[in-house]
């Protein structure tokens, strides 16, 4: 993995579930990996766990949804390594419900964490990928990204609005700066992200659903392998799912 030797990586929501499974695997592939999420706690435990393993890691408290702290995060990854090679937006969220149940608040939550934390993050990378003339930056969407369901209207919707914003971006970017975009749609993984259902109900749903799900490290050496793949190879979607998902 020669690729990501030298490379300086951000993983927003890197305090669990996917967003870990790739900083601990991106780390032991030798990438600096800098570590962003709200609870610190977890980013603390799990870079004392990377630089055990003889890894590269820190990490910064940060909510995705604020354009200041994803400012600061990128500021602070310039101050630690002094360039930003690649930026992996996976922070999100999924309280899903049925729109009948007008939970706006949670709507809100679901816009400003999963398309403005986005958003934010590439506005926090992209002036100095440009300089740099290369960068990488791959956001997580989800296999609803593609097709809607009941209760996931409004998760779907961020999760369709995460393609659009990759593939504009890979549009804009790539053949002007060199900067790949890489949409990565995971199917049923097994993560914390149910637990910002508020129903009951819909909540043990999904729980049911959990003895179907992959391993986070199935997505993360999905990211692994579009990152370690040449600069003039761009790999543009990855779609991943459980064998036996329909
Ligand atoms: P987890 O709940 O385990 O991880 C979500 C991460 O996002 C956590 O690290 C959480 O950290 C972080 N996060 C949430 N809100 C914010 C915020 N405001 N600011 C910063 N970080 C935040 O779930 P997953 O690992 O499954 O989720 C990762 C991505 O994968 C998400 O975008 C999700 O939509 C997507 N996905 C997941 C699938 C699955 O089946 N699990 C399927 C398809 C897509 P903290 O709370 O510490 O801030």
């Amino acid at each position: 993995m020669e690729n990501l030797k030298s490379k300086v990586i951000i993983i927003t929501g890197a305090s669990s579930g996917i967003g870990e499974a790739t900083a601990k695997l991106l780390a032991q592939q030798g990438a600096k990996v800098v570590l962003a999420a709200r609870r610190e706690d977890r980013l603390q435990t799990i870079v004392n766990d990377i630089k055990q393993d003889g890894g590269e890691a820190v990490y910064i408290p940060t909510n995705v949804a604020s354009s200041e702290d994803m400012q600061k995060l990128a500021q602070f990854a310039l101050q630690q390594y002094g360039r930003i090679d690649v930026l992996v937006n996976n922070a999100g969220i999924m309280p899903v419900s049925h729109l009948n149940e007008l939970k706006i608040q949670e709507w809100d939550q679901m816009i400003d964490v999963n398309i403005k934390g986005v958003l934010y993050g590439i506005a926090a990378v992209l002036p100095t990928m440009r300089e740099q003339k290369s960068g990488h930056i791959l956001n997580v969407s989800s296999v609803v990204g593609y097709q809607v369901s009941p209760t996931a209207a409004v998760y779907s919707a961020t999760k369709f609005a995460v393609r659009a914003i990759s593939e504009g971006l890979r549009q804009e970017e790539s053949p002007s700066s060199n900067i790949r975009s890489t949409i990565i749609s995971p199917g049923l993984t097994d993560t914390e992200l149910t637990d910002t259902i508020s129903s009951p109900e819909i909540k043990a749903m999904a729980s049911q659903m959990k003895s179907m799900a992959i391993s986070p490290f199935s997505i993360a050496r999905a990211i692994a392998y579009a990152i370690n793949e040449p600069e003039d190879t761009g790999v543009n979607e990855i779609i991943i799912r459980p064998t036996i998902q329909p």
